[in-house]
């Protein structure tokens, strides 16, 4: 289980609907909310971090791909330590797609991390899901994500 404070939730969506046609993402840091459900996590910040995509590939297939950087996770990294956190996810949008993984996503992705992934149509957020890579990092199965007030 994934939970993200609404204002949080709003940061991330206003971010991924600003990138539309394109896809974007982020990085999640926060903290497992009870040791003995390490999968149980609650974001504490949410991390804007550009598409690097087309920083090594061409720009184009800038609205099917993400990358971000290493500079970036190391970056975040960097903060989460400092405030005594972890980054706990990734996030991306998928524009006028669906907010299941590709398998694009799951090449690129490792256990232990929340992935949250937001359908923006036509600009706008619609649904948003989170997933975690099975550790035979064959397939993703989907976590329950929870908004909060
Ligand atoms: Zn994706």
């Amino acid at each position: 289980m994934l939970t993200i404070p609404r204002t949080l939730f709003s940061k991330m969506t206003r971010h991924l609907e600003a990138g539309y046609p394109y896809e974007a993402c982020g990085i999640l840091i926060g903290e497992v909310d009870d040791p003995t459900h390490p999968n149980n996590r609650r974001v504490h910040d949410v991390l804007l971090v550009a598409n690097a995509w087309d920083e090594v590939n061409e720009h184009e297939s800038r609205h099917n791909r993400y990358l971000i950087s290493p500079d970036e996770y190391v970056k975040a990294d960097r903060e989460a330590s400092k405030r005594g956190l972890d980054i706990v996810g990734v996030f991306h949008s998928h524009p006028d797609h669906p907010s299941q993984p590709s398998e694009m996503d799951r090449s690129q992705a490792w256990p232990g991390i929340s992935y949250v992934i937001v359908s923006v149509r036509d600009g706008k957020a619609t649904t948003a899901q989170s997933w975690l890579l099975r550790n035979e990092r064959d397939a993703f199965e989907e976590e329950s994500l929870v908004i909060s007030d």
